[in-house]
């Protein structure tokens, strides 16, 4: 492994990846772990998208697929950006992608060069840091706590513009923190960028519709940022499609055509049949998947109302997708079973090795003071894992 390429070796661990591992492991040596690490909607995708699937094996989609995705899914997709976000991107500004991961992967390879800056809004998605660092570029973190709902404000996003900033990521509604920007504080960013017209945005929406407050807003829908917005999107989360691996962006022609150009001599296409059936799914009216959201819904207020009588825990309310990112610094200096609490980390740790529960440390998202809790699972799971989080505290 002394050969690794520098490239590989300085790069992180997907710590939601890693501590999913680790559960795996206790389990095997017997343990019954409670998973709420992972990112992954326990509901079996709808009927309707299945059968679109056997369809498409039935008519042989089995050769290789236009790199940036089929004509037919590019219209399904500008049909869904015009019904839930009043965008009009055209078939030449849509690039269909292995997941959303690939979308962002690509984006960050064909908009940055070595050095350029990348405003990332803490806490971030885990992946972003080291996807901009992948393509050489440099991750700002603005670092955000509970007292602002967890949002960047635009005093803060001023003060991190330098003459290399090239670029803002950010998502909303956000993992980990399930907060959403509305359009008034999107506006108010939108009014800063105006002064920067050479700073990209990387408007990341793949919880668009697990949203409880309703009104999701695209920055790329905001006076002046169509232009300079590349509006990143997929099916793993709204449809429970994580193992598909279909993501996609819509955006100014050239980052489109350039995104194609990197994904032909890298990924090709992306898979024929899990296109076809994502037309099923993006054509489908929205009330298909909204037992999902109403059924995450409730277990938002489930979660919430359990941790809040725990003492210590400091709670947003999550507007939106499926994590709760509480503040559990008030921890940090106490020992607990023999083991003194530090960190985000060891705290996460400690709930797995005394609770059984899998969480992730917020310092894999930038934020060192929280943890980050998925409730995408059952009450029954949910319910037990905090019974057995409160126990060990
Ligand atoms: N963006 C965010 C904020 C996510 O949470 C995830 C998945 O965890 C992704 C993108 C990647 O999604 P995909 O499964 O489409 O690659």
């Amino acid at each position: 492994s002394n050969h690794l390429s520098d490239r590989i070796k300085n790069m992180s661990t997907s710590a939601t990846l890693a501590m999913a591992a680790k559960a795996r492991e206790l389990r095997s040596e017997g343990k019954d772990i409670i998973g709420l690490s992972l990112g992954e909607p326990d509901f079996n995708i709808p009927d309707f998208i299945k059968e679109a699937a056997k369809q498409a094996i039935d008519e042989n989609y089995s050769a290789y697929t236009p790199v940036d995705g089929y004509a037919e899914l590019k219209k399904s997709i500008s049909g869904k950006f015009k019904r839930d976000n009043g965008l009009d991107y055209g078939l030449n500004q849509i690039v269909v992608s292995t997941g959303a991961k690939q979308s962002l992967f690509n984006v960050a390879m064909v908009c940055l060069n070595p050095g350029d800056e990348v405003i990332l809004p803490a806490p971030y998605w885990v992946s972003y840091s080291d996807i901009v660092k992948l393509a050489e570029g440099v991750p700002v973190e603005v670092p955000t706590g509970i007292e602002t709902d967890f949002k960047m404000t635009p005093e803060q996003l001023e003060a991190a513009i330098t003459p290399k900033t090239r670029m803002l990521w950010f998502s909303s509604p956000c993992n980990p923190s399930g907060s959403v920007y509305g359009k008034e504080e999107l506006e108010a960013l939108a009014a800063v960028l105006k002064k920067y017209p050479d700073i990209y945005v990387v408007s990341d929406e793949i919880y668009e519709h697990i949203n409880f407050v309703g009104g999701h807003v695209s920055i790329a829908a905001i006076d002046g940022m169509y232009d300079r917005t590349i509006t990143v999107n997929g099916v793993s989360k709204a449809f429970a499609m994580t193992g598909w691996r279909i993501g996609y962006i819509g955006a100014p022609e050239w980052i489109a055509k350039g995104c194609t150009k990197l994904q032909g001599q890298v990924t090709s296409g992306a898979n024929s049949i899990a296109q076809r059936a994502v037309i099923a799914a993006l054509d489908a009216p929205l009330s298909k998947i909204q037992f999902m959201i109403d059924e995450f819904h409730k277990r938002r207020d489930l979660v919430l109302h359990l941790l809040g009588e725990i003492d210590g825990f400091k709670l947003n309310v999550p507007e939106g997708a499926f994590y709760v990112f509480p503040d559990i610094s008030s921890f940090f200096g106490k020992t607990l079973k023999g083991t003194t609490i530090n960190s985000a980390e060891d705290f996460a740790l400690y709930l797995l090795e005394h609770a059984n529960v899998a969480t992730v440390t917020g310092e894999a998202f930038g934020n060192p003071n929280c943890i980050r809790i998925s409730y995408a699972a059952s009450e029954k799971e949910l319910r037990q894992a905090i019974a057995q989080i409160k126990e060990v505290l």
